[in-house]
């Protein structure tokens, strides 16, 4: 077994703290990190103040389907890729960084955040298993989440045609976060040379 350095320990637990303070659960911190699940349970309840919830993982790549939650999952995947490709982020730190512009976005345009950090992290576990794509909107032109396989031409996305029973405040943040998620695929929006991008990125 190959030995850490101090450095690398000491950023391995800073990792663990920024995961832990966005809400990760064990399951995402033991998958992402190396350190030992005893040490992840003592950051978590010194980050937390609790003990971690136990339990499984409940999440089927149905949650993801629902227009609002769509909305959501389509906007925080976008910028996950535009970071991982784009801005040559590794995955963890698309993953961090991208959930905090997400949460950034939800708060400028007073929306609530639908979707956690664990529920951010099984959705990109989801594209990685090819269990879901990214589907082009017909109106706005945005690419949101949609099942493998489903219809790859023609359709619109949940922001585009919210259903009858959404009021009017949940469309209005649905139309604030199409124009997001459609800008970030429409590449540029996010300046990377703005974005803050450590050592650690490399
Ligand atoms: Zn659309």
């Amino acid at each position: 077994m190959a030995k850490k350095s101090l450095t690398e320990e000491a950023q391995e637990v800073f990792r663990a703290v920024a995961l832990i303070e966005l809400g990760a659960r064990m399951q995402v911190l033991e998958s992402e990190l190396t350190l030992s699940r005893e040490r992840l349970i003592r950051l978590y309840r010194e980050v937390r103040g609790v003990s971690p919830p136990k339990g499984m993982l409940p999440f089927s790549a149905d949650w993801y389907m629902p227009w609002l939650s769509n909305i959501h999952a389509s906007l925080f995947f976008n910028t996950y890729l535009f970071l991982k490709n784009e801005a040559s982020c590794s995955h963890l730190d698309a993953l961090t960084k991208g959930y905090r512009l997400y949460l950034e976005h939800c708060t400028r345009n007073d929306a609530e955040p639908v979707l956690d950090l664990t529920r951010a992290w099984t959705l990109v576990r989801f594209f990685e298993a090819e269990m879901l794509q990214l589907t082009p909107c017909c109106r706005c032109t945005g690419k949101f989440v949609a099942h493998k396989h489903d219809l790859q031409h023609g359709v619109v996305c949940g922001a585009c045609q919210p259903p009858s029973r959404a009021g009017k405040t949940r469309k209005a943040a649905a139309r604030a976060a199409v124009q997001a998620f459609a800008s970030v695929t429409d590449e540029n929006v996010i300046d990377p040379a703005a974005l803050p991008i450590s050592a650690e990125a490399a």
